[in-house]
């Protein structure tokens, strides 16, 4: 009997749930890239199998990729034929016969990770230890009672927090609390070593923030500690919607980039974030058209492009903000309501992906701005490049220091299109981040993927290898993210249509 069928023999003596069919679904992951067929493909339900999977693998010398809601937007979470694709996504969620609980086991611990509960006006740092397989969307479903909410949410809410911590994610919350690895106090996991499979726990701060973005590499987590913050209040909140409308897309960038400067520097938010409105945004009997307080900031005239940006945070925070916009002639101030504001992150969040009749191509992701005033430089690149091959809208977010934009060419779902737009991401990546005018860096969030170790620089690479040396010695967790030239392969060169 070949390994596979031995494996397969295993799992299903062990009761482990696998799927031996040929299933497109896990070649890749949000990214579009591939590493062709997994080994296999299992999903274990609880901490027992978990182990006996990793066994297996050590014994006859196979890799294990974990994988959770596989929305790796940079090939995280891929296998190749020598690694089994371990599907976390239920770890500590589910019931003993694998069914997602809709009602989350979640524990609230203070900084020495004692068990305790949230208190009236509670200051205190406080983290929810919830099962790996988790996603920000069901712990804040759970919190909003409590009046609480994950410091940080990623646009893809229903990521898992495990895979949030592993890539280093940021999202709402990141200008305030950081990314991922600023907020994971806790983790179980389990890891091999030469004497067999065990579980660890980590509780020191300044080790797991180094953890933070190990991509899998290390073990599974089994259970996170992340910090949870009470939601703001409507009355302390304010909540903020800047827009500049020009045929100029340079004109936009330098604008709104130096403003962007400018407001990093005298302001503090919670959400800082920017996106472009173009007309395969909405479609025309959208519900949306009927918002009165947000209709023409959707709108934009034939010709012309729109920038819009959200800002969100404590009023105190954002006092200055509206006598900062007046400088900067054109530029709209709009202070509109809480539950509009969370319309328009919802705009913000579908417009990554979002194109009617089209699928958004990733690949020039996340480009960190050091100098968001080369915004305007950039953004001209971008479209002179992309402008008459493939639509696209560029969105992104503020962060403290820069600001990241996403661009994703929107192809139809033909081999041509898709490799039409993989081509205009390469020509992106080529032409703007090779140039040092433009003050870009390749992937400050999202996780550098399958490029994990080829844009690590040294320091971080010698720490990860220190990492790897620690707790995976025998190097079975995702060892091909070591690589210094790892092979990039884009699916859509399989599309059959
Ligand atoms: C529409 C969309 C919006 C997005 N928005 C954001 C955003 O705002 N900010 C951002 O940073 N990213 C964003 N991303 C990227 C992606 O969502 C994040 O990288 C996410 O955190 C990955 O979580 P996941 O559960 O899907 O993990 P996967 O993609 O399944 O895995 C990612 C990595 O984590 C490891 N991993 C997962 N679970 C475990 C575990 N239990 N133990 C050990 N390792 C594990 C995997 O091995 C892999 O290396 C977005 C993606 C999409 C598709």
């Amino acid at each position: 009997m070949n390994l596979k069928k031995q494996f397969l023999e295993y799992c299903r003596k062990e009761n482990i749930l696998f799927t031996d069919k040929h299933d497109r679904h896990y070649c890749s992951d949000a990214s579009f890239l591939t590493l062709g067929d997994p080994f296999a493909v299992v999903f274990p339900k609880n901490e027992a199998e978990v182990k006996k999977i990793i066994t297996y693998a050590l014994e006859h010398r196979l890799a294990v990729t974990p994988r959770a809601m596989g929305s790796s937007t940079a090939g995280a979470a891929l296998a190749d034929g020598h690694a089994i694709l371990m599907v976390v996504d239920r770890l500590g969620v589910c019931d003993q016969w694998g069914v997602r609980q809709r009602k989350p086991k979640v524990t609230i611990v203070d900084t020495e990770l004692k068990p305790t509960e949230i208190r009236e006006n509670d200051d205190r740092r406080l983290y929810a230890i919830v099962g790996g397989g988790l996603s920000t969307d069901e712990l804040d479903r759970y919190l909003k009672k409590m009046n609480y909410h994950t410091a940080v949410v990623p646009s893809s809410g229903w990521s898992s927090i495990a895979g949030n911590f592993a890539t280093n994610a940021g999202g709402n919350g990141t200008p305030k609390y950081g990314t991922f690895k600023d907020i994971v106090g806790y983790l179980k996991m389990v890891v091999a070593d030469e004497q067999g499979v065990k579980t660890i726990e980590i509780k020191d701060r300044a080790e797991i923030e180094k953890m933070g973005g190990f991509q899998g590499t290390l073990g599974v987590i089994l259970e996170i500690g992340v910090l949870i913050v009470p939601i703001l209040k409507p009355s302390e909140t304010e909540n903020v919607v800047l827009s500049y409308e020009s045929d100029d897309i340079s004109e936009i960038g330098e604008k709104m980039g130096t403003l962007i400067e400018d407001t990093q520097k005298n302001c503090s938010f919670l959400n800082a974030e920017f996106l472009f409105i173009d007309p395969l945004l909405l479609n025309e009997d959208d519900a949306l058209w009927e918002n009165k307080e947000l209709a023409d900031l959707l709108r934009v005239k034939e010709g012309s492009r729109k920038m819009l940006l959200l800002y969100q945070g404590e009023k105190k925070g954002m006092r200055h903000l509206e006598s900062i916009v007046k400088k900067y002639q054109g530029v709209r101030y709009r202070s509109i309501s809480n539950e509009n504001m969370n319309i328009m992150l919802g705009v913000r969040k579908a417009a990554t992906g979002k194109s009617t009749g089209r699928v958004a191509i990733p690949g020039f992701e996340d480009i960190y701005v050091t100098k968001p005033s080369k915004l305007g430089m950039v953004l001209r690149k971008i479209f002179e490049l992309c402008e008459g091959n493939l639509p696209g809208r560029p969105i992104g977010h503020q962060y403290i220091d820069g600001i990241v934009i996403h661009y994703r060419p929107q192809a139809l779902v033909t081999r041509e299109e898709y490799l039409k737009a993989w081509e205009l991401n390469q020509k992106l990546t080529e032409e703007i981040l090779n140039n040092k005018e433009y003050c870009t860096i390749k992937r400050k969030e999202h996780g550098l993927g399958l490029e994990l170790f080829k844009l690590s620089d040294a320091q971080r690479r010698e720490e990860l290898s220190q990492l790897k040396q620690k707790y995976d010695p025998c190097n079975i967790f995702n060892p091909h993210l070591f690589s210094p030239n790892p092979k990039i392969q884009f699916i859509g060169e399989h599309l059959k249509i």
